[in-house]
C-alpha cells in the first residue's frame, strides 16, 4: 500500500500573507487532503531580523480564516537550533564544511555568471585557502560557512514540473549553510525539518525548484528521505513581476476588505484550474475536484 500523504504548510512569518502564499496554502492543503493525507505547519522564522512572533500568530488566523486547518502543533524553526547543529555537525564531519570570509561584494566578484534562479554562483575562492591564510583571516572576519559540492548531476521528477536537472557545481557551486552571524540557512533547516517532521510530500512555489537539486543532495548526504515534489507556478503582478510583501493591495489585510474567504478560495480555485468558473467554495468543497493534472504549470496573472 502506498504511503500516507503527509504535506507542509512553511510559511515565512516575515508579514502578512499576500495572495501567492495563499495560493501555495491552499494548493499544499487540497493536494494533502485529497489523497487522505496529514499537513503539518511550520513558521520559517529563522531570520531574527525579519521574522517575528506576532506575524505567526498573523498567519495561523489567516489560515484558520481561509478554512485551511492542519494536523498537530505548530513547529517554530526558531526553537530548532540545536537539530540544525547536529546536522551540520555531521556534515562537518563528512569534511564538505568550509569557513568562507568573502564580503558581499568579493562574493560576487568572485562568481560564475548565474545560477537559473539568478543568484549568483560561487567560485570556490575560500575554498582553496591554506591553513595559515585561513588562521590570518579570522583576526578580523567571522566566516560565513559553506559546503562543498561534487561534480554531479542532481536529476528528479516533480509532480507537475515534471524532469528537472541541475548541475551542482556549474549551476550551484558550493552553497552557505551557516551564516557569519550563526544563523543557519534555509537550505539545511528545511531538509533537517521535512524529516523530523515526517513530510513525504513538499508543494511550494516554483521559485524554490532550483533549490531542490541541493535539498536532495543534503538528504543524501544525511541519510534522510526524499520526499515528493510539486513546485507551483508563481502569481503575477499585472506588470509581470512575481509577487511580493511590497503589493500591499494583494495583502490579505486589503483582500478581506473586499473579499470573503470562499469568494477569495474559489478565485484561487479557478486560477487552478480546478473549476470553470470563480465561483465561491470551501476547501473543503473543493477536495473532490483537485488532481495535479488540472493545474497550470507556467506562472500566471494573479487573479482578482
Ligand atoms: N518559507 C518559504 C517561503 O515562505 C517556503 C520554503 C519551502 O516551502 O521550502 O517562501
Amino acid at each position: 500500500m502506498a504511503e500516507a500523504v503527509r504535506g507542509r504548510f512553511a510559511p515565512s512569518p516575515s508579514g502578512r500573507m499576500h495572495l501567492g502564499n495563499l495560493w501555495s496554502c491552499l494548493l499544499a492543503w487540497l493536494a494533502a487532503r485529497s489523497a487522505g493525507g496529514e499537513i503539518v505547519l511550520r513558521l520559517e522564522d529563522l531570520d531574527p531580523d525579519r521574522c517575528r512572533r506576532e506575524y505567526c500568530d498573523q498567519i495561523m488566523r489567516d489560515l484558520e480564516w481561509l478554512g485551511l486547518d492542519w494536523d498537530g502543533q505548530p513547529v517554530y524553526q526558531s526553537e530548532r537550533t540545536a537539530s540544525y547543529a547536529a546536522a551540520f555537525r555531521e556534515l562537518e564531519g563528512q569534511g564538505l564544511i568550509y569557513p568562507c570570509f568573502c564580503t558581499r561584494a568579493e562574493r560576487l566578484a568572485a562568481s560564475a555568471p548565474h545560477q537559473s534562479d539568478g543568484t549568483a554562483v560561487y567560485n570556490g575562492r575560500c575554498a582553496r585557502l591554506t591553513a595559515e591564510e585561513r588562521a590570518e583571516l579570522s583576526k578580523s572576519r567571522r566566516p560565513a560557512w559553506r559546503v562543498r559540492v561534487p561534480e554531479k548531476t542532481i536529476t528528479f521528477c516533480d509532480l507537475l514540473q515534471k524532469n528537472y536537472r541541475e548541475d551542482l557545481k556549474r549551476e550551484c557551486g558550493d552553497f552557505i549553510l551557516r551564516r557569519s552571524d550563526g544563523v543557519f540557512a534555509y537550505q539545511l533547516a528545511v531538509v533537517v525539518d521535512d524529516a523530523i517532521m515526517g513530510v513525504n510530500q513538499v508543494v511550494r512555489g516554483r521559485d524554490l525548484l532550483s533549490s531542490t537539486p541541493r535539498q536532495l543532495w543534503l538528504q543524501d548526504r544525511l541519510g534522510l528521505p526524499h520526499p515528493e515534489y510539486g513546485h507551483l507556478p508563481l502569481l503575477l503582478a499585472p506588470d509581470g513581476r512575481r509577487l511580493a510583501k511590497r503589493d500591499r493591495d494583494l495583502e490579505l489585510g486589503r483582500l478581506q476588505e473586499e473579499y470573503t474567504a470562499p469568494q477569495l478560495v474559489g478565485l484561487l480555485a479557478h486560477a487552478a484550474r480546478l473549476t470553470d468558473r470563480p465561483e465561491a467554495a470551501t476547501p473543503q468543497e473543493l477536495l473532490p475536484l483537485f488532481s495535479w493534472e488540472k493545474l497550470p504549470k507556467e506562472n500566471i496573472e494573479a487573479p482578482r
